[in-house]
């Protein structure tokens, strides 16, 4: 699950209300949003996920009848962006703070 981040740069224990500890903190940080209604389900992305959590959402449809990817665990992600890379669409976008 997401956390809702202040937008200044952790400053540490001490003066982050929110901190957990740098790494995980970072790592809470990382979005991979993905266009539903551009994704075709191909499953490309899904395929070069390193940590398996780019996922065919079986139980969605899009407007043009594809079931479309999604994250499932997106604390497990890296932001390595193998997903978006892959995408023929360019329906995925990775953020990494
Ligand atoms: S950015 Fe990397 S780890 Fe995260 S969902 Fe995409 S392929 Fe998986
Ligand atoms: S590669 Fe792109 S079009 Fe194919 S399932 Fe993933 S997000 Fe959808």
């Amino acid at each position: 699950m997401l956390k809702d981040l202040p937008s200044a740069p952790c400053k540490g224990p001490l003066a982050c209300p929110q901190y957990i500890s740098r790494r995980k903190h970072i790592r809470m940080a990382n979005r991979v949003t993905v266009n539903e209604q551009v994704c075709k389900g191909c499953g490309l992305c899904t395929s070069v996920c390193p940590k398996k959590i780019m996922v065919i959402d079986r139980d969605k449809l899009n407007a043009k009848g594809y079931n479309p990817a999604t994250v499932s665990n997106i604390e497990l992600c890296i932001a390595c962006a193998m997903c978006a890379i892959m995408c023929p669409d360019s329906a995925i976008k990775v953020e990494k703070e």
